[in-house]
């Protein structure tokens, strides 16, 4: 019997506000606990919220962007449950009018395009932090700097038939919202979180079978091995004949597999109610038109003005737009040093496989723009080789300090100066004669041995072109 996964996902990102959903406390990552807070995020008795305008249009903007329908008359509910890091005892969320509903988004799962649906999208609060020291204590700690955080969740329908599909959404769904500029996605901080739901069912068969819910995943490398797992522990299961429970699961980094935590609850647990302290909040035609032209440039349209304005090759282009943050960091070097193509080299070989192998977004990279710009011109200008920017560059990765001041601690700089090239060639000539005489006998390949030689005595320093030359002249002139 053959059973087909049926995967439905909701994703949480913090929205890109500098202060928090219902007051105005800052939203800045990484602050001493407790020192990002208010009566209104303590959920202090009498203190009112007043609504953040900004991530309420960071919504209607992604929703427009998913192509949702637009809510008319939107409400916020008081989503009921008692956790220690939710001090009302309540979440201020959407339940009976979320923003936008009935969406869609376009995926690629490996050249081959489909639709995934759009539940809804909505408004919401995040809550704060249980932190439970490895000090071997009982007591376990609250850091309410993240609640009240403004937190979009979006709900999509269960359109998703495989890890692969699973993947290409979670990139599609990260890359819109990085480039609509609602969230900076970045996922190692939490401001990005998956949730997977996941079931099973016969192929062809229309009912859903029973699903688990796997919360808070926070890398998809993570999300893609928890797919993985159910898919076969839920299919084994099945197949030999035992029967699924609808739950809530956890990923066990561990062990490696997910672990049941508690039966799903429904809907009618939470008591949803509308907040009376909030507002109904009306989305006039006019307002939705105004954010929509307020949308910035998106991922074809950037790709298209790359092309035209840098003179790149649609593969580099396709590369460098293929994430809002790497695109910023090109044009940045750009202004920095005008060199479009030698710069997308770079960023396409040695930064991107370091952001990959750190899991690094190109902004939290110590290579700032400024570095690889001034890096290139130096190439440019002929102060250092190519095969030694390579060096700088892993040197800036681990030091953070500026070109120029590595080549002048290191003395890395290219040598011009033609008599100190012409004395080391010289030297090599005479130290090989066999090969200088095979390649005067027609074994052109052996000048690379030199070249090699000669740029091994001058580590690497030597101008390539100029060793070349003079090489060649002594050759056929001796
Ligand atoms: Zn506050």
């Amino acid at each position: 019997m053959e059973f087909e996964p049926v995967i439905g996902m909701e994703a949480h990102a913090e929205l890109a506000t500098k202060t928090k959903v219902f007051c105005g406390c800052s939203t800045a990552f990484g602050a001493a606990p407790n020192t990002q807070v208010c009566p209104v995020c303590l959920g202090l008795p009498g203190a009112l919220p007043v609504l953040n305008k900004t991530a309420f249009e960071y919504v209607i903007r992604t929703a427009i962007a998913l192509n949702c329908t637009i809510t008319e008359k939107t409400v916020f509910d008081r989503k009921n449950y008692y956790y220690p890091d939710l001090p009302k005892n309540y979440q201020i969320s959407q339940n009976y009018a979320c923003i936008g509903y009935n969406g869609w988004i376009e995926i690629n799962v490996n050249g081959e395009k489909k639709q995934v649906g759009m539940d809804n999208v909505h408004l919401e609060e995040d809550a704060g932090k249980n932190l439970h020291p490895e000090t071997g204590g009982a007591e376990s700690l609250v850091d309410l700097n993240r609640a009240g955080i403004a937190l979009m969740e979006i709900v999509s329908r269960p359109d998703m038939h495989s890890a692969d599909d699973a993947l290409a959404y979670m990139e599609t769904l990260k890359n819109l919202l990085q480039y609509l500029e609602v969230s900076d996605c970045k996922m190692q901080e939490g401001r990005l979180r998956f949730e997977v739901n996941i079931s099973m069912r016969r192929k062809g068969e229309q009912k859903l079978g029973a699903r688990a819910e796997i919360k808070n995943l926070n890398s998809m490398r993570t999300a893609l091995k928890c797919i993985e797992y159910e898919i076969k522990r839920q299919t084994d299961i099945l197949s030999n004949g035992g029967k699924l429970n609808q739950e809530t699961r956890l990923w066990d980094e561990a062990s490696f597999c997910t672990r049941a935590m508690r039966s799903k609850e429904q809907a009618q647990d939470y008591r949803y109610f509308p907040d009376p302290d909030l507002v109904e909040v009306h989305i006039m035609p006019e307002w939705q038109e105004k954010i929509r032209r307020q949308i910035p440039e998106l991922k074809d349209a950037k790709l298209a003005r790359f092309i035209a304005d840098y003179g790149l090759p649609e593969y580099d282009a396709d590369i460098l737009t293929s994430s809002k943050p790497l695109a910023t960091y090109f044009e940045q070097c750009q202004k920095f040093h005008n060199n479009p193509k030698s710069i997308s080299n770079w960023i396409m070989t040695e930064l991107l496989r370091e952001l990959k192998c750190r899991e690094m977004e190109p902004d939290d990279c110590p290579v700032t723009p400024r570095h690889l710009a001034c890096m290139i011109k130096m190439i440019d200008e002929k102060t250092i080789s190519g095969k030694i920017g390579k060096q700088v560059f892993s040197e800036m990765l681990t030091t953070g300090k500026m070109p120029d001041v590595i080549v002048m601690e290191s003395g890395m700089s290219q040598i011009l100066d033609e008599k100190e090239i012409s004395a080391i060639v010289e030297k090599i000539i005479s130290e090989n004669q066999d090969t200088v005489e095979s390649i005067r006998a027609g074994r052109d390949k052996a000048m690379a041995f030199l070249v090699g030689q000669i740029m091994r005595a001058t580590r690497g320093k030597a101008n390539p072109q100029l060793v070349n030359q003079i090489l060649k002249d002594k050759i056929s002139i001796k």
